[in-house]
């Protein structure tokens, strides 16, 4: 357990870090959602002492850790740096070192792992998920704290105004 004497920083604080924070989690976030994993909250307010943030979903059953291994892997493929399969147990990114401890556990094959990554970036990639991790990342700039229902619910607001928006254009 952490120590109840540490405080979170208050909101305002935010850095240019905290902004590639909140780009990275609402990247996990979004990929979370996309795959039909409920968030139990986003965060960039320094859930720990020692960590800028996290996104915490539902446990996934054994059948299903390919999602696990795409959520962990989805801010890598939104700024185009997937690492090469087979992944690093070694890797001092947190991300890569536990999707490469799934992969190790489920012996997951290099054709598993291009699908994988394959699905959820192509569903990254689409118009409704730019506009709706930007909407995230700026909702944790500003609150430093989502829980599920408010991530779930920023995502269907920013993919409706980015359909709207195309409505309008092409009227
Ligand atoms: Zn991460």
């Amino acid at each position: 357990m952490f120590s109840s004497a540490y405080v979170s920083p208050p909101v305002g604080f935010w850095t240019s870090l905290a902004r590639t924070e909140a780009n990275h989690e609402a990247a996990h976030a979004l990929a979370a959602e996309l795959l039909s994993v409920p968030i139990i909250e986003a965060r960039i307010d320094q859930p720990e002492p020692g960590v800028l943030g996290h996104v915490v979903h539902d446990k996934l059953p054994p059948e299903a850790s390919w999602k696990h291994l795409a959520i962990l892997l989805a801010p890598h493929l939104v700024t185009d740096r997937c690492p090469e399969f087979p992944l690093s147990l070694h890797s001092d990114d947190h991300d890569v070192f536990m999707a490469a401890c799934i992969a190790y556990e489920t012996s997951m094959t290099e054709a598993e792992y291009d699908n994988a990554t394959n699905i959820i970036r192509e569903l990254l990639e689409i118009g409704t998920s730019q506009s709706a991790l930007k909407a995230l990342a700026s909702a944790l700039l500003e609150h430093g704290l989502l829980q599920g229902d408010e991530v779930r619910r920023i995502i269907r607001d920013a993919e409706q105004a980015h359909r709207n928006a195309r409505k309008q254009e092409a009227s």
